[in-house]
């Protein structure tokens, strides 16, 4: 199972449902898929002000890459560091493209009935906190989600999570900021893992030390430049 860090407390984001912790800068959120088979969306906010958010066209740039692995940051929409993946014990398999389920994708699946989704997640784990959102962000980063690149370097595949059970990412918060995540409820397009793509509980970790600690980053500019 997960290790062992100094943790100030442990919460669990029920299948379906959305969690929102705040951090202080230097802390981290450890988010370990207890099944092995959860996707997990992440959205984080500016605790000073969260009309500035974690925005994955930003991060790109920042890190040159689809998709982050530790040491890469994510980036607000002001271009200021928010978080950085300081350990993961996953295949390393995430993304960064896919829209987070909302109730018109349900709608597009097929759904008469309302479905559970996580962009209105996202607004639940943050009211929790006491938190209105000025708008919505179908940009998440979507934690253990297998969105595939294919050879032609264009086209993505969605499959399955690889990861095992226990295996976490720690992500390092560089600002004091909040830090929303749902366990996503989609259970029509097989996404989650094990086969019966049935969306299942996952735990945050609210950690204050003895994490592991990489340097912080800047940002990418061409070479010459
Ligand atoms: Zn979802």
């Amino acid at each position: 199972m997960s290790a062992e860090f100094e943790h100030r407390d442990i919460r669990l984001i029920p299948a379906r449902h959305g969690k929102a912790v705040r951090l202080a800068k230097g802390e981290a959120v450890q988010v370990v898929n207890l099944y092995g088979t959860q996707v997990v969306d992440c959205w984080a906010y500016n605790a000073e002000d969260v009309s500035e958010y974690m925005c994955m066209e930003a991060t790109r740039v920042w890190n040159q890459r689809l998709n982050p692995q530790v040491g890469d940051s994510f980036i607000t929409s002001q271009r200021h560091p928010i978080l950085t993946l300081v350990a993961d014990t996953s295949p390393g398999v995430h993304d960064t493209f896919m829209a987070a389920c909302d109730a018109r994708r349900y709608e597009l699946l097929g759904c008469t009935e309302p479905h559970r989704n996580c962009h209105d997640n996202l607004f639940e784990g943050m009211a929790e906190l006491g938190v209105t959102l000025p708008h919505g962000n179908l940009a998440s980063f979507n934690i253990f989600m297998n969105i595939q690149v294919q050879p032609d370097g264009r086209t993505l595949k969605t499959l399955p999570v690889v990861t095992r059970p226990g295996d976490y990412i720690i992500l390092r918060a560089e600002m004091d900021c909040y830090v929303a995540f749902s366990a996503c409820p989609q259970d029509i397009v097989s996404i989650q893992g094990q086969g019966d793509n049935t969306p299942r509980d996952a735990e945050l970790r609210i950690l204050t030390a003895g994490f592991p600690q990489v340097k912080l980053q800047g940002a990418w500019v061409p070479e010459g430049v």
